[in-house]
């Protein structure tokens, strides 16, 4: 035959753009159109409603960036449409096709209910399913002018610095040229909705891109070519509409000829991946959330078989809070098992630099709302976009209830490709977590013919399972999924040549892929992405504020409930409990990796402000009451540190009996030496550090010729997402910054001025009496772009790894390259330590605010080996915040030497918790003590239910098994092992009440949160 499919394929696609697809609404009448432009920020619907409208029409211009428009539409159905579905046709000149990246709005009845949501792919509004003819209709649409930040080309994206991010800069300086409208009214109608043309459309679409993903040479392949061709004859141009039944005859066999036996399974689940905030501010979310929705909950009236799973607690909170009947329509939904909270956790967090604690609130808050407000205990873990996982998660999963995980991050590895998809991902104490990583390779599929063979010809797992999930639907910027998505499930159901699709729920999937696949291969440790390594590192203050935010917490916690117990002060559960969840909002993924828009790290940065404000007077109005009344001109030291310290308890307080004193630095040629009798530190003339000498271990820390605290500046211009990535080829070029522009003695310290550009960096370097830590606190103006500002400390230490300080424990990282998958490592993430040591001696790195690192090794021609540690300090990317780090730091870091893993834990929490003096003189004993370091308190606090009970959780910290004893500092009436959520935990055999105490057998980096009841009079 001479039969070219090219010319088919080719006729297809020009047939269904050009004629078919707006076939679908070929009879239309204009409706009249009004617009009120709002003048500041959003207001409440019913304002708009009720305001002044002005003449508007299609074609005019609407929107400058981040503006509102409120367009209300209205006609009359036309008599001759009596008896005819009919649907309005509202197309606001949408400046992408990327639904969630320009202009979005949401369309509301004259009573200020919300129907269904406007974005580029998705631009109808169901008007009736049967007109009566000659009836009004109006809507109102709040139509947001959401500028597009970043621009999709057809081979990449690109990442121009942009001001549209920055609404408050350009708002300051007048920046009038942004203030162009950016968007233009395209269509407006009434339309008769053409069913039959729909359906042959999704006819016509599925079996287009099955066809394109048979095998050139199958049968199959060929026949729908021949079918889809007669189809397109069987369609006259001139009568579409009366044609399309003939066509969609034809088509209906090969429609109906089912999947083979064994054929791919895939469970699809509608979704939509809102960002919390990333190219749009936090304000915006909020009208998101809203309008995808309104969309969703729309389409499961249309299809009772739909499926939809919603994941961050916190926006469901925006819903209730904001548009309560949105909210009421999704609870109806979830009423009828259509609509499905999911995931867990209170955003969908970071989770590399999210601290333990913070986890384990996301864990309890989010379950927590989804328990109380749908009465739904979720299982699944879901963080689709989330950029590493850390190497706790599976413990923290197993102690919250939560029995599944999912993920497809990992798949945008660049250098490995990871070897499963269905598995048991292994944490650091051995608990098991049963995973899936949908091999569709999104989680904003839109279930085409491309998409769907993806996944089963990319599923690794084929030998011991026929099944993967889809997560299907608009997202990043929400939307959500479309009928065209639905039309498409339908037809996938069981269909000759394609995996066989359902729309099901995610706990149906897993229990079905479980039961086939117990025996599931085993991954170990982190679950590390290649990729988005200067998530670490990237916008510096809102990290910090993430890390003060979490110790602050944890003092106020730990001080109220002393006081509580103590001395019957009230407990602020309500503020802890605000303060804790503005928090954990602000752990969501493009925050505190520090990807999103200048407008929501300014806005952060003053949330955490305003966050440490609060707190410190949670601490302090609880530390005046258990520090007594300021007689003598006393002076009480509290410790917060779960370590002892200058003769106060772990997390206990007691007079100050000796003055902290600084080393003082004694001057030696052009340079200067601190030496405390434990550590000898040389500072030279050019304010390096030439020698770190343990005196006790009578040998030097730093590598023969090198130097310590060596600032080092690296051009850092990755491929592509700037404020993410960090590329390996920035290792390529370097400078040293080893020049001075002072060097001398402030303060006790050794103070080092350098200026870079237009940076200046000041850093003071301080070794406090019976330290092994030389302190280095640094003062940064910092104006450089695209740089990234490292700290080196060359060690002479052969380290076979590196121990890093993850949430609940450590792990350990190979500091060689051997394979790819170490070689890819090349920045990790540690938390407020990372250590390098041989057996017998090894030096630590602590921060106050770092989270990236890099760790190598080079042998040296004398036989020995230097290990590099360094430190990310700045980054200064320019997307998609031009201004990103920008301006004025503060940070601590220090080198400590001598020193095992187990002490840079205590280092860590120290140099994050300092010591604070409140005038008074009482002794304030600990709410709990323990007898054993390795045992790590990460909180006390008094149970969320009110009754008063403490609640302790704590963690074998060091790896080992250990034996310890719980001492409570009152009058202990019972202790229960509860899960995250403080319910009680059946079966935990860790602890045993024994006289006044806790007896407690931890394994290695166990988790266990105890509530000990306070036995009262
Ligand atoms: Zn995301």
């Amino acid at each position: 035959m001479h039969t070219d499919p090219t010319i088919i394929e080719q006729r297809l696609a020009r047939m269904l753009s050009q004629r078919l697809r707006p076939a679908v609404h070929a009879r239309c009448v204009p409706l009249t159109v009004e617009v009120w432009h709002v003048p500041g920020e959003p207001v409440p619907v019913a304002a708009a409603l009720a305001a002044d409208h002005g003449p508007a029409q299609v074609g005019d211009r609407w929107g400058p960036a981040w503006s509102t428009s409120w367009f209300k539409v209205s006609g009359r159905i036309p008599q001759e449409w009596a008896g005819l579905p009919v649907e309005a046709v509202l197309d606001l000149g949408f400046g992408t096709t990327d639904p969630g990246f320009s202009a979005e709005g949401l369309v509301y009845r004259p009573d200020g209910t919300a129907v269904k949501a406007l974005n580029p792919r998705n631009t109808h509004v169901p008007v009736t399913a049967s007109a009566a003819g000659g009836e009004r209709v109006t809507y109102h649409i709040e139509a947001a002018a959401n500028p597009v930040v970043m621009h999709s080309g057809p081979e990449q994206l690109t990442f121009y610095p942009t001001a549209l991010g920055d609404r408050a800069a350009w708002l300051a300086d007048g920046g009038e040229g942004d203030r162009d409208p950016l968007y233009r009214l395209r269509r407006m109608d009434l339309a008769v909705f053409d069913a039959g043309v729909f359906e042959l459309v999704q006819d016509l679409d599925v079996l287009g891109q099955l066809m394109h993903e048979l095998p050139a040479q199958s049968t199959r392949r060929w026949q729908l070519l021949r079918t889809v061709e007669r189809a397109l004859d069987a369609v006259d141009l001139q009568d579409i509409g009366g044609t399309a039944a003939a066509a969609r005859e034809v088509l209906a066999p090969a429609l109906a000829s089912p999947a083979a036996p064994g054929a791919h399974r895939i469970s699809a689940i509608g979704h939509s991946h809102i960002d919390s905030a990333w190219l749009w501010p936090l304000r915006e979310t909020v009208r998101k959330v809203a309008r995808t929705v309104s969309n969703v909950t729309q389409l499961m009236d249309d299809h009772p078989g739909f499926r939809f799973v919603m994941s961050q607690a916190q926006q469901l909170a925006w819903l209730k809070e904001h548009r309560p009947e949105v909210y009421a329509r999704a609870r109806q939904k979830a009423g009828t098992g259509q609509f499905l909270p999911a995931g867990s956790l209170w955003v969908e967090p970071d989770t590399n630099i999210t601290g333990g604690e913070s986890l384990v609130r996301q864990f309890v808050h989010g379950k927590r709302f989804y328990l109380e407000e749908f009465g739904v205990e979720t299982e699944e873990m879901w963080l689709p976009d989330t950029f590493g996982y850390n190497a706790a998660l599976p413990q923290l999963m197993k102690l919250a209830g939560v029995r599944w995980f999912l993920t497809q991050k990992i798949s945008w590895n660049t250098t490995n490709k990871f070897p499963h998809h269905t598995f048991w991902w292994e944490g650091i104490d051995g608990t098991r977590i049963f995973s899936h990583f949908p091999p569709v390779d999104t989680y904003n599929s839109d279930l085409s013919g491309a998409e769907v063979a993806h996944s089963e010809r990319n599923f690794q797992d084929k030998a011991g399972s026929d099944r993967s999930l889809v997560p299907f639907g608009y997202g990043d910027g929400g939307g959500g999924p479309t009928r065209e998505m639905m039309a498409r499930a339908d037809r996938l159901a069981d269909l000759e040549g394609s995996p066989q699709v359902a729309v099901e729920a995610p706990a149906d999937f897993f229990a079905k892929a479980f039961a086939e696949y117990a025996h599931a291969p085993v991954w170990v440790g982190e679950l590390y992405l290649e990729f988005h390594r200067g998530t670490l590192t990237s916008q510096l203050a809102t990290k910090q504020g993430n890390r003060r935010s979490e110790h602050l917490l944890r003092e106020a916690e730990l001080w109220s409930a002393t006081a509580a117990v103590r001395t019957g002060a009230a407990y602020p559960y309500q503020a802890l409990d605000r303060l804790w969840k503005t928090v954990l909002l602000h752990q969501f993924h493009d925050i505190l990796p520090g990807t999103s828009i200048a407008w929501v790290h300014r806005e952060a940065e003053q949330t955490y402000r305003e966050v440490a404000a609060e707190l410190e007077s949670l601490v302090g109005a609880a530390q005046r009451a258990l520090a007594g009344p300021p007689g003598q001109q006393g002076e009480v030291v509290f410790n917060a540190a779960p370590h002892a310290r200058g003769g106060v308890p772990a997390l206990g307080a007691a007079p100050r009996t000796r003055a902290p004193g600084r080393t003082p630095p004694v001057a030696d040629g052009d340079g200067f030496v601190l030496d405390n009798g434990l550590v000898r530190v040389v500072v030279d003339g050019r304010g390096l550090v030439t020698s770190a000498y343990d005196i006790t271990a009578d040998r030097e820390a730093l590598a023969p010729g090198s130097v310590g605290n060596l600032l080092q500046l690296h051009q850092d211009f990755p491929n592509q997402w700037d404020a993410w990535d960090i590329d390996a080829f920035y290792r390529n070029t370097v400078r040293d910054l080893d020049q001075a522009d002072e060097v001398g003695v402030v303060d006790g310290g050794v103070r080092v001025v350098r200026t870079v550009g237009a940076s200046r960096i000041e850093q003071t370097l301080t070794l406090e009496q019976g330290a092994r830590r030389l302190d280095v606190d640094t003062l940064v103006d910092w104006h450089e772009r695209e740089k990234l500002l490292k700290a080196a400390f060359p060690l002479d230490v052969r380290a076979a790894h590196s121990t890093a300080e993850i949430p609940f424990g450590q792990v350990e990282r190979p500091t060689h390259t051997n394979t790819s998958w170490d070689a890819a490592k090349f920045e990790v993430c540690a938390h407020r330590f990372l250590h390098v040591g041989e057996p017998g001696w090894g030096a630590a790195l602590v921060n106050d605010s770092t989270y990236g690192h890099d760790v190598t090794r080079d042998v040296r021609p004398d036989g020995g080996t230097t290990t590099t540690v360094r430190l990310s300090l700045l980054r200064s990317a320019r997307f998609p915040d031009p201004q990103a780090d920008q301006g004025t730091h503060r940070l601590r870091y220090a080198l400590v030497v001598g020193v095992e893993p187990a002490d840079a834990v205590c280092e860590g929490h120290h140099m994050n918790l300092p010591e604070r003096t409140v005038p008074g003189s009482a002794v304030v004993e600990p709410l709990v003590a323990l007898d054993k370091d390795g045992v790590v308190v990460s909180a006390v606090k008094l149970a969320d239910d009110g009754s008063g009970d403490v609640v302790v959780r704590l963690y074998e910290a060091h790896g080992r098994r250990v034996r310890a004893t719980l001492t409570p500092g009152f009058a202990l009436g019972g202790a229960v092992a509860t899960d995250l959520l403080e319910r009680p935990l059946p079966g935990d055999g860790s602890h045993e009440v024994a006289g006044s105490g806790v007896r407690l057998v931890l394994r290695p980096f166990q988790i266990l949160t105890l509530r000990l009841a306070v036995r009262r009079g």
